[in-house]
């Protein structure tokens, strides 16, 4: 058998995706390598979110040409978001597969010449040589039905499809006997898990089954979730299942009505305060973070300031924000009144000032205070983990701590992480 190298960009599903392509190479025998140069076969996970990651998948295809030159033999496939598959085929001859999201059955076809790929969704590869981490992205859903003017998510990943929830528990299982401690549960619209599946399942049935049944699971958390969709029940899980963290990401793109409808996003920024509320109610201690777009078409200077009043009121723990990029094929691609670059970085500035302060006086009051921290790894000498809302902790300690739960007393505060010092380490 070969070797195999897995280059990946974008989010955290096409990550998981990775890992469980590279377990399925590994159990038929293939070989991860970190040289490109040894690789027999490479995979390209491609993100098309925006036009910066999709320049950077082309600059890493421009490479895989001149190395498909130099060794014809090397399989090149491109999985993730693609988008037109035909029109990069014909952009990139040179690639021998791509992967689309939700063509399962096809990319087992199309790699059936190269390796045997029957055991890819196995749930259980056997001894298999990577350690996954202590925590572990799970893709339990694929695919978006829902139309924002400025995604390109529906048409990379198609409609909505769920994986059976027996497939989910047994791969989580898997990863627990292996090592990790922690799974986030991803899709694009988590809410959205289990309407296709017939009996149908929620994703807060989803939370109960993995909390109840899946021995030596420590925390779980879920993203990305869509304001619409968060009801009563998962509210209630969050509240309630000891494993559940009490962390959530639920963008809000806007703090503008009309920027909302322009983004077709199908919530106000009212609902979307009361449902925080509502959330915030339940669970006292929450870690929230939000995602932002600035920039859209047409966002003027007073739109704009309601997005930093929106966030100076909601204090987000943390705030991913993103300058608007047109992405083609996208309605709001050929919207008028397209803002210049400079526009909405300046925009993008403000909001990272404010969250910043924002972010700073949010943890301030964790100083002195004991926080539980499931350890990740090491990293210049400290030890890293989070806490169950979600904060970065660093911690000085002589003994090994990764994948240990342990109290920190936290010693020192910023926007983006915290220090601190070991208490009473947890057993194993
Ligand atoms: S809900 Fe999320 S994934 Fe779906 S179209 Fe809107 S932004 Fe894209």
């Amino acid at each position: 058998m070969g070797k195999f190298h897995i280059w990946t960009i974008g989010c955290q599903m096409n990550t998981s995706d990775a890992r469980r392509l590279g377990d399925g190479l590994e159990a038929q025998g293939f070989e991860e390598t970190a040289s490109r140069g040894s690789a027999d076969l490479l995979v390209l996970y491609s993100c098309m979110v925006r036009q910066h990651a999709e320049d950077k998948v082309r600059n890493q295809l421009a490479e895989l040409r001149r190395l498909k030159q130099q060794k014809p033999a090397t399989r090149i496939a491109v999985a993730g978001c693609v988008g037109d598959v035909d029109a990069w085929q014909r952009q990139y001859p040179f690639v021998d597969f791509f992967l689309a999201p939700g063509q399962d059955l096809t990319v087992r076809d199309r790699l059936a010449d190269l390796v045997e790929l029957d055991q890819y969704y196995r749930i259980e590869p056997p001894d298999a040589a990577r350690a996954p981490r202590i925590s572990e992205g799970i893709t339990i859903h694929q695919g978006c039905n829902r139309n924002c003017t400025f995604c390109i998510v529906p048409s990379t990943r198609g409609r909505e499809r769920s994986r059976a929830p027996e497939e989910i528990l047994g791969e989580v299982r898997d990863l627990v006997r292996r090592g990790t401690r922690e799974v986030v549960l991803l899709s694009q619209i988590v809410e959205r898990y289990g309407r296709d599946l017939r009996p149908r399942i929620s994703l807060a049935q989803l939370l109960h089954r993995l909390n109840d049944e899946v021995a030596g699971l420590e925390r779980i958390r879920f993203l990305t979730s869509y304001p619409g969709d968060f009801h009563a029940e998962l509210i209630e899980a969050v509240a309630t299942l000891p494993r559940v963290c009490e962390d959530i990401n639920l963008p809000l793109q806007s703090g503008d009505d009309e920027m909302l409808r322009e983004m077709r996003r199908g919530y106000t920024v009212g609902l979307y305060k009361d449902l925080v509320g509502r959330i915030r109610e339940r669970v006292p201690r929450l870690g929230i973070s939000t995602d932002i777009i600035v920039g859209f078409p047409g966002e003027t200077e007073a739109q704009f300031e309601n997005t930093l009043a929106a966030l100076a009121e909601i204090r987000f723990d943390v705030v991913h924000v993103a300058a608007y990029s047109p992405r083609p094929g996208t309605p709001a691609a050929i919207y008028p009144d397209q803002l210049p670059l400079e526009e909405k970085k300046r925009r993008l500035h403000a909001v990272e000032a404010l969250q910043k302060g924002v972010a700073e006086s949010i943890n301030a009051p964790l100083l002195g205070r004991t926080v539980e921290v499931l350890v990740e790894g090491e990293a210049k000498g400290k030890w890293y983990g989070r806490t169950r809302t979600n904060k970065l902790v660093h911690v000085a300690s002589s003994e090994p701590l990764a994948g240990r739960l342990v109290d920190v007393r936290v010693t020192q505060t910023s926007a983006w992480s915290l220090q601190g010092e070991l208490l009473v380490p947890a057993a194993v």
